[in-house]
């Protein structure tokens, strides 16, 4: 399990080091972010959630139950969009209102 930077997207504004609950991902080269150690990521998806350019995606391989493929989320007020993009560039996005949720 583990994440993906796409750095030309990054604008490094550190939020995504910030969120991490390991420490795991630093400013780096060029102020882009890097994660040194990814295999030690264990995949709370807070950091593909905080990013505001979706530099940042879930690879979903099998340990996931996935084909491949990678999540990414995109903020739009209390809207979270969670995209799953396939191997083949088929996609599929379903919509959250964080309102909605951790209300048990
Ligand atoms: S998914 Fe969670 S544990 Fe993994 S790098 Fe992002 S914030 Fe850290
Ligand atoms: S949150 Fe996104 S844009 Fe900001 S430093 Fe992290 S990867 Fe770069």
């Amino acid at each position: 399990m583990s994440i993906e930077i796409t750095a030309v997207k990054c604008i490094g504004c550190g939020r995504c080091c910030s969120v991490c609950p390991g420490s795991l991902i630093r400013l780096g080269t060029g102020g882009k972010a890097d994660i040194p150690h990814p295999e030690r990521c264990w995949g709370c998806a807070s950091c593909v959630k905080e990013c505001p350019v979706q530099a940042i995606a879930m690879f979903l391989g099998k340990d996931m139950g996935g084909l491949g493929g990678r999540l990414t989320v995109r903020r739009e007020n209390t809207l979270l969009h969670w995209t799953v993009t396939n191997p083949d560039g088929s996609a599929k996005t379903i919509t959250v209102d964080s309102r909605d949720s951790n209300q048990y």
